[in-house]
């Protein structure tokens, strides 16, 4: 039985890693989406585990890994857990309900009924900063590894550019997180086109100044559009090993280097790089932080991602540190939460990174909070729960970037 067991193992291991044939998309059809749970101490087994997978979709988590695996590997990774439940028994089936990417269309609420190419989402930016040339502006905070520049849209109201504290928004650094990128430019698009005729908006886009990246992750948004559904991390290649790519929301250059929060391993989808901010995108995203700070402040930051229904600020890199302004931060974090729920039913859970969700070191809010001075650093993961994950159907875009926003707005009257 022993000698089965391994036998399967290393027949698995040898399939766990999906490498895409060169121009091909990796198909997931048949591939099933597994929650175990591990025993106290296993972290041999956790990473055995990893290897088996095509990819581990919370991956740091403690009480359970949702994992994507090949048919051929399921059973020598339920063999591994302590306990095993089968979330998606198609992961293939579950992509097809994303719907395809729609056709290019000027900026209206349609937009946000499907998903889109990285090409559309730099047209959408640009044609809804040309309605409005008088408060708005796009810019650019340095470039991926590949040479695609970094892309936001600063906002601004009455007090003229630049002279409010800054709201920063990022979306999709991971990559395979679409409906980050489609709430970010929700907010973009809500700030511009209600400001005339919602005395709210207005308020609120004359008390700040809004720079929002909804991609900040290019690299990697256009590598899950073309070749893998569920890549996280960025492009960059590291000498002497096969695999690709840095964790960009593990790469901060602050409390980097503290053990735990991140991996070493070049193959792991939360690995840290080589050296405290060795990515080009955090370099851009870093000198932007700085730069605001810097200048007018920053009040408001805001890391959007799926999936979990959470909402979390500082810290990730320490579960018993308790950040200056807590209660504050807790304070935002409620209201917020039930100002997504009133919506429709959506609920959120609330608190300090790691104590809540798991440790991370190297992340953005911890950066935002300890280097740049934010008054506020929040992650949001956005919907599901797990049962779509990262491929939320195209029906729940809207849903979601509308009840977010109720949570959004809620955050900018109190900050
Ligand atoms: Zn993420």
């Amino acid at each position: 039985m022993r000698s089965l067991f391994l036998s399967t193992l290393i027949f698995s291991t040898a399939l766990g890693v999906v490498v895409p044939r060169a121009g091909k998309k990796i198909d997931y059809n048949g591939f099933k989406l597994l929650r175990v749970s591990l025993s106290e101490g296993a972290e041999d087994v956790e990473a055995q585990i990893e290897e088996l997978a095509a990819h581990v979709l919370n991956p740091g988590k403690t009480a359970h890994l949702d994992v994507v695996v090949s048919p051929s590997d399921a059973d020598a990774v339920t063999a591994l857990a302590a306990t095993s439940t089968v979330l998606n028994e198609d992961v293939g089936a579950a992509l097809a309900e994303e719907g395809e990417l729609a056709a290019y269309e000027v900026p209206s609420e349609t937009w946000f009924t499907a998903y889109h190419s990285y090409a559309d989402h730099l047209s959408f930016l640009s044609d809804l900063q040309a309605g409005f040339p008088g408060q708005s502006e796009l810019f650019t905070t340095g470039s991926s590894v590949q040479g695609r520049t970094l892309t936001g849209i600063h906002i601004w109201g009455s007090g003229g550019k630049g002279s409010k504290p800054a709201v920063l928004l990022h979306g999709t650094v991971h990559a395979r997180e679409w409906i980050s990128t489609m709430t970010t430019e929700y907010f973009a698009w809500q700030l511009l086109t209600k400001y005339a005729s919602d005395a709210t908006v207005k308020s609120l886009v004359d008390k700040f100044d809004y720079y929002i990246i909804p991609v900040v992750n290019p690299d990697g948004f256009v590598y899950s559009q073309t070749t893998d559904r569920l890549w996280r991390k960025n492009r960059q290649t590291v000498s002497g090993n096969s695999c690709v790519g840095r964790d960009i929301n593990r790469n901060w250059p602050f409390k980097w280097e503290v053990p735990g929060g991140a991996s070493t391993n070049p193959c792991s989808e939360t690995y840290k790089g080589q050296a405290a901010g060795d990515s080009p995108e955090n370099t851009g995203l870093r000198t932007q932080v700085d730069a605001l700070k810097a200048s007018t402040g920053i009040r408001l930051y805001l890391d959007v991602h799926s999936y979990g229904q959470y909402i979390l600020w500082p810290y990730g890199y320490d579960c018993n540190l308790v950040v200056h302004n807590d209660a504050e931060h807790r304070s935002l974090a409620t209201r917020a939460a039930s100002a997504i729920q009133a919506v429709s039913g959506t609920a959120y859970t609330i608190g300090p990174a790691c104590a809540t969700l798991y440790a991370t070191t190297g992340d953005s809010t911890d950066y935002t909070d300890g280097v740049g001075n934010a008054t506020y650093s929040y992650t949001y993961e956005l919907r599901d729960t797990g049962r779509y994950g990262f491929t939320l159907p195209a029906n729940q875009i809207q849903p979601t970037v509308r009840e977010t926003w109720e949570g959004f707005i809620s955050m900018l009257k109190d900050a």
